[in-house]
């Protein structure tokens, strides 16, 4: 698996990074956003990928 594909998430609230996922940058150009729960804020937030 090409480490291009990796991506990360983080929550939108503590900008904590929860989750990793992977895509195929080259096919999906916009920013995937997911609901996931945060261990910080103890509750479901937006997370938004990042670099
Ligand atoms: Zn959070």
């Amino acid at each position: 698996m090409s480490q291009d594909n990796l991506i990360k998430f983080e929550c939108s609230e503590c900008k904590m990074l929860g989750y990793r996922s992977f895509k195929n940058k080259k096919k999906l150009k916009e920013r995937l956003e997911l609901k996931k729960f945060c261990k910080r804020c103890k509750t479901h937030k937006l997370h938004k990928e990042t670099k």
